[in-house]
């Protein structure tokens, strides 16, 4: 039975379903630069989406969701975000566990040199020797075809084909190319995981800047509330929806596939546990995919540390969208039915069916406010 959701009936300028970066975004713009009284529902606990961020029982601020890193190239997203908050510069580095040494990820010529038990000097040699590796294809289709083509078979079974299969429970031959295509290989010895321009965390966590974001008097935010349970009792002239599309639609056109993830916490009595934020684990008989330390994310200080174990699933929460031509074709079924139905705004990750990053998401949020003030000023002009 569903709790009663709550008495006098209000009236809303806009319902805005999930509290994550695309519903936050979209309710602080628009209270804040329209006077819109909004109602912000998620049906989690909290605020934040899947940036959630909390002090765990031993004062260890941790994702709930796994490791979420901001990096961005655009000044747009990092201006209007540091309204909300102030940021701690971070550069991620991952090491994978590859034959027994944990050798940097993205590979770089200090990963071949490794490896290899090579004294690679320059970009160049490195560049010579991956090419004498490379295993060419004529018509690159799928993920294995993409990393063969540039690095050869070895490299290719040692740090994608475990990791993907476990990842995605596929193989990378039947993967699209897109999933591999943006890994890049260097030939330098930059080891960091990601090159934006803008590369730091919320200082204070995520939870914390979500807050600021929506203090304002106009919006009014129910947590532990479903879409489902309430959407004929709210009374409200628009409705943004953040959650899947196809739930929206009661799966009339069937599911839309995901890829799942347990996260198993654990907080460990060592003030550092891995010599990185993150350690990937390709081996397929390992179970998991990767283990990450919030201490480095965070630049927490403490006597003890917090882990998080990521366990691909195929049962769960929709986290990645999976990347085959059929599901993309059922997605557009959606889309069509998304276009044609007046009065909802669809937006964020789950409503496009696309693995988007944060920064992404905020960018997606902030044109589509530009887009509904520019359909109103149309009304208004005409
Ligand atoms: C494991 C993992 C790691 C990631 N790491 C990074 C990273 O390092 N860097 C990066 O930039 N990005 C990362 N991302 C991506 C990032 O999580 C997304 O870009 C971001 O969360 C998208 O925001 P959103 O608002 O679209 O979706 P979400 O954050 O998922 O918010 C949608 C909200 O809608 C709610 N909702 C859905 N349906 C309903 C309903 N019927 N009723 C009420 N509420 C509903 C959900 O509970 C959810 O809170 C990661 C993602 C995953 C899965």
């Amino acid at each position: 039975m569903t709790a009663p959701f709550g008495a006098p009936k209000a009236h809303y300028d806009y319902l805005i379903v999930g509290a994550g970066f695309a519903g936050s975004v979209l309710a602080e713009r628009l209270a804040s630069q329209t006077g819109a009284r909004i109602l912000l529902i998620d049906r989690r606990p909290h605020i934040g989406g899947n940036a959630y961020d909390e002090l765990n029982a031993d004062g260890i601020l941790y994702h709930k969701y796994g490791p979420h890193i901001f990096h961005t190239n655009s000044d747009q997203v990092v201006d209007y975000l540091s309204q909300f908050t102030e940021w701690r510069p971070y550069e991620h580095r991952v090491l994978a566990v590859v034959r027994g040494q944990q050798v940097p990820i993205p590979i770089n010529r200090t990963t071949l040199n490794a490896l290899f038990g090579l004294d690679l000097k320059t970009d160049e040699e490195a560049a010579d020797y991956l090419a004498s590796r490379a295993e060419p294809v004529d018509d690159i289709q799928t993920s294995e075809d993409v990393v063969v083509n540039a690095v050869g078979r070895e490299l290719y079974e040692l740090f994608f084909q475990g990791y993907t299969r476990k990842q995605w429970g596929l193989d990378p031959s039947e993967l699209d190319k897109s999933v591999t295509a943006r890994i890049p290989t260097r030939t330098n010895t930059d080891d960091r995981y990601f090159t934006d321009t803008f590369q730091a965390m919320p200082k204070d966590g995520y939870t914390a800047m979500f807050k600021r974001m929506l203090d304002n008097p106009l919006i009014e935010i129910r947590t532990g509330v479903d879409y489902r349970d309430i959407r004929e009792q709210v009374d409200a002239d628009h409705l943004i929806y953040t959650g899947p599309i196809d739930e929206y639609f009661d799966f009339r056109f069937g599911k839309l596939p995901y890829r799942s993830l347990k996260f198993e916490h654990r907080t460990l009595e060592e003030a550092r546990h891995q010599p990185v934020g993150t350690v990937n684990y390709p081996a397929p008989d390992v179970p998991y995919t990767r283990i990450s330390e919030y201490k480095y994310l965070t630049g927490q200080e403490a006597p003890v540390t917090t882990i998080t174990y990521e366990y691909p699933s195929a049962e769960g929460d929709p986290y990645y969208p999976i990347p085959r031509a059929e599901n993309q074709a059922l997605f557009k079924r959606y889309e069509a039915l998304a276009d044609s139905t007046p009065g909802v705004t669809f937006v964020g990750r789950l409503a496009t069916y696309r693995y988007y990053n944060m920064d992404q998401i905020v960018g997606q949020a902030l044109a589509t406010f530009r887009r509904m003030q520019e359909a109103v000023g149309a009304t208004v002009a005409a």
